[in-house]
């Protein structure tokens, strides 16, 4: 039956394809494709997880036998026969295998999913006593995760599809359809890092129950490009693994099952929207200039080296926003026991420099904490706190730990000896944090220099992120050579609404008259002062903003590489003489959404 579940559009364009559930287990496992020849050692370590699973139930069942009655419970004895049951149970041994070698999923992958499938099994029965049954199915399938940690394979980074077989076709008539059909994947949560390993996968869209426009999680899936809806609330709840499903990252819909109508609907809008993006590619050559001959910079977002590649391809002329903590996530799932040390920092920002071919890269320290979590092992736990996103993160969490923050520091100052870098600072907000952020990199200069390696120099920057650094931007200008707007945390501080909170979403507006004021001055001052600036949050790649930030002076902005094409469109079609007036006017207005739309704001 065909049913649609409704959440907030983040990445644009249609996805048409089978569910691949990521079931969330109380234990956090890595999801990542294997190779194909590493099967056998995937089943394995299933195997082996499960003999000393039962032989550590079989133990329990020994001392149990050994006890008296008052000191066990005979219930106890029964509920371990139950979990070696379930622990031999060919559903779920069958179903394990079966993911692995169809799916080529990673073990634990592989177990969580089959968890899922069976869990809802016993959803469904009549009968209390069987429904109760999937809690010790979770305890089994627990103990076996625990075994199996510290036992992955290395993660591999690209999912190779299951060869076709000729069995396939006789068993199923659908099955050539379901083997050949692109994935799309569906999952309660995913972590911004989790979101990095699937960078690197095949899947054709997403869809998160929790997590708001400009959650971490969003914007990891919108450097994907390809469509994705979050805060789609029960989604993992009702899609089943394997449904057909459409997701519409234009409006933000998932509909699940879908009739053969509204598949053919679907699959129009998709050749219209890929006929556009052909369209659309025909600009990345062109210079991004206004009609009245203002010259734009359009810059790519990255979140690892490697993503240079798409951000000269799209026509970037720079990087403006390098998140580099993407560089210390995600860590576990690779096997590395350690956050990245200086070399190995070093190393990923001169690829990023090399992959620019000559143009400048700002790299951004370490923002962490909040809706990015480093893995929970490496450091200091922050789900203590009670709300991390106005706790220690970003340049504070750099603070706290100054031998890391020295690191990452002289690791950029030595990359900035091969070619253009410009060093930014997230999320400052006090005199103090700015003083001491200065001290530290000199600090590390003149570690350098008593070390006798070769560095480069650097323009220093500070995102605007927090209203208290926007309404004193004269004491940033005293001591930084360009700004950066973050409008994804001015709009979460100015309007207190936690960006990744879906129940809130309605009410992130970064059209509210306030949020636009801060952008408007923070631009006005540093043209005033003669000093770069440029807006960084999703608000610059996205087009309904473009003429409004063209109005308010601004000529440089960062975005996914995604965007690019479609911003520079914006940007080639406006006249910056005409917006003057008009701009003011939305600056004034109560409600500015109200003058910016297609046929309010001027052509
Ligand atoms: C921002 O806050 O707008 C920004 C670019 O930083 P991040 O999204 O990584 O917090
Ligand atoms: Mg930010």
């Amino acid at each position: 039956m065909t049913f649609a579940v409704h959440g907030l559009p983040v990445a644009r364009g249609i996805a048409i394809g089978r569910a691949v559930l990521v079931v969330s287990s109380r234990l956090d496992v890595a999801h990542y494709f294997i190779k194909p020849e590493e099967v056998e050692t995937e089943i394995d370590r299933v195997r082996i997880a499960r003999n000393a699973v039962a032989e550590e139930l079989q133990k329990l069942q020994a001392s149990v036998a050994l006890m008296g009655p008052n000191d066990a419970p005979h219930e106890l004895a029964a509920l371990l026969e139950v979990h070696l049951m379930l622990l031999q149970d060919e559903v779920l041994t069958g179903g394990v295998k079966h993911w692995i070698v169809e799916r080529l999923y990673n073990a634990e992958w592989a177990l969580t999913t089959q968890l899922e499938v069976v869990a809802r099994q016993f959803d469904e029965m009549e009968d209390e006593y069987l429904r109760e049954r999937k809690a010790d199915l979770e305890q089994v399938v627990e103990r076996l995760l625990h075994r199996m940690k510290g036992t992955a394979a290395v993660l591999a980074p690209t999912p190779p599809r299951r060869k076709r077989t000729a069995d396939d076709e006789d068993s199923d008539p659908t099955a050539r359809d379901a083997i050949d059909a692109p994935l799309v994947l569906i999952a309660h949560d995913l972590s911004p890092a989790d979101m990095l390993q699937f960078k690197k996968s095949v899947f054709a869209g997403f869809v998160t129950d929790v997590g708001g426009r400009t959650s971490h999680t969003a914007i990891v899936a919108r450097s994907m490009d390809i469509p994705a809806v979050v805060g789609a609330r029960s989604a993992s709840q009702l899609v089943r693994q394997d449904d057909w499903v459409i997701i519409d990252g234009d409006a933000g819909v998932v509909i699940v099952d879908p009739s053969p109508i509204i598949l053919a609907e679907y699959g129009f809008k998709q050749r219209q929207g890929d006929l556009e993006r052909g369209r659309l590619a025909r600009l990345r050559h062109k210079p991004a200039v206004t009609l009245d001959g203002q010259k734009v910079d359009l810059l790519a977002n990255i979140e690892m080296p490697e993503d240079t590649l798409g951000a000269v391809k799209a026509g970037a002329v720079g990087v403006g926003l390098f998140r580099s903590e993407f560089l210390f996530m995600g860590r576990e799932a690779q096997r590395l026991t350690r956050l990245p040390d200086e070399e190995e920092q070093y190393q990923a920002y001169r690829r990023a420099i090399e992959g620019m071919q000559g143009m400048p890269v700002t790299i951004r320290t370490i923002d962490v904490g909040a809706d990015k979590p480093l893995d929970g092992k490496m450091v200091r736990d922050d789900e203590s706190h009670l709300n991390p996103a106005l706790g220690l993160r970003a340049i504070r969490w750099s603070l706290a730990d100054p031998a890391m923050f020295l690191t990452q520091i002289r690791a950029i100052l030595r990359a900035a000896a091969h070619g253009e870098i410009l060093l930014l600072i997230p999320m400052l907000a006090h005199i103090s944090e700015i003083r001491q952020t200065l001290a530290l990199i000199d600090f590390a200069r003149a570690e350098l220099d008593n070390r006798g390696m070769v560095h480069g120099k650097v323009k220093l920057g500070a995102m605007i992120e927090v209203p208290a650094a926007a309404l004193t931007l004269k004491i940033f200008l005293k001591h930084f050579d360009f700004l950066s707007i973050g409008t994804n945390d001015l709009i979460q501080y100015t309007l207190a609404i936690d960006r990744a909170d879906e129940s809130v979403a309605h009410l992130y507006d970064p059209a509210h008259p306030a949020v636009l004021r801060l952008v408007a001055e923070t631009i006005a001052e540093c043209r005033r002062q003669g000093k770069g600036v440029s807006v960084c949050g999703e608000m610059a790649g996205d087009v309904a903003f473009t003429r409004l930030l063209l109005g308010m002076g601004l000529r440089s902005f960062s975005m996914h590489p995604s965007q690019i094409l479609a911003v520079k469109q914006e940007v080639l079609r406006a006249d910056t003489s005409k917006l003057q007036a008009w701009t003011q006017q939305v600056l004034e207005a109560d409600d500015p959404a109200s003058l910016m739309t297609p046929a309010a704001a001027p052509q």
